[in-house]
């Protein structure tokens, strides 16, 4: 589904936010890629979801087995705008309208995707269920928590249907109860079928996941995998 190769990406001043990053992503994964701030973990999404093009190697997509994006070829903002619905993209600062209400934040999405007007509102309703958030649909974001506010935007990044979710740092503003409930709506949305792809340093989460991570240090892999499970052991000291 997610394909990097040998991927360099250099911001401007020459500074090296990634070098020669290999890593592929099936269909269905639930993926963590972690490391410090600064490390490259959000150059990496920005690259999947089109935002950026590494100044070297090949960044692939692939919807359903078919390759949708290549970073070699040139592309339209539309082209780019329609593959990006196909990624439900999720933000640390959530990015919600607030001047719209939870259900219109949701809503929009689907309008800009020319979801026929008759359907909107059975799959907004749908999507906000998913996230328990049915009953806030007529509130406006600052009525809501922070993991409330959250938790429309990942509704909002389901409402297409992606193939993949991507997440930078989306607890990185919230409180752990919070950030364990929005870990816990990531693992259904995993389990139900969707690959999951969460950038986060938010260690304490995620220390006991059995899932695969890729580790970053300074723009580059230094590990990828499904960390040992601790031994559980006890400890007989003498
Ligand atoms: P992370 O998400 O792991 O915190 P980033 O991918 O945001 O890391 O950043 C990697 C490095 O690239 C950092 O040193 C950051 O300062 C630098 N960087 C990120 N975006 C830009 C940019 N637009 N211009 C210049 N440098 C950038």
């Amino acid at each position: 589904m997610i394909n990097f190769s040998h991927v360099t990406k250099v911001y401007a001043g020459g500074w090296v936010a990634l070098e020669d990053a290999s890593f592929e992503v099936q269909r269905g994964e639930f993926v963590l890629l972690t490391g410090a701030s600064g490390a490259g973990k959000s150059t990496i999404l920005r690259l999947l979801y089109m935002d950026e093009t590494p100044d070297s190697g090949d960044v692939a997509l692939y919807f359903q087995g078919d390759l949708a994006y290549h970073s070699a070829e040139r592309m339209s903002s539309a082209r780019r705008q329609t593959l990006r619905r196909r990624l439900g993209i999720v933000f640390q600062d959530f990015k919600l309208l607030h001047d719209r209400t939870v259900y219109e934040n949701v809503a929009l999405a689907l309008r800009v995707a020319d979801v026929p007007e008759a359907r909107i509102k059975h799959r907004v309703y749908e999507v906000l269920n998913l996230v328990k958030l049915g009953p806030q649909a007529r509130r406006h974001p600052h009525e809501l928590s922070g993991g409330e506010q959250q938790r429309v935007a990942i509704a909002r990044a389901m409402a297409n249907e992606p193939y993949i979710v991507l997440a930078d740092e989306p607890t990185g503003n919230l409180d752990p109860a919070s950030s364990h409930e929005i870990l816990r709506i990531f693992q259904d949305i995993h389990a139900a079928g969707t690959a999951v792809l969460m950038a986060t340093h938010d260690y304490p989460l995620i220390d006991a996941l059995p899932y695969r991570r890729i580790v970053l240090e300074q723009g580059r892999i230094v590990a990828d995998g499904v960390p040992e499970p601790l031994n559980e052991e006890p400890l007989f000291l003498a």
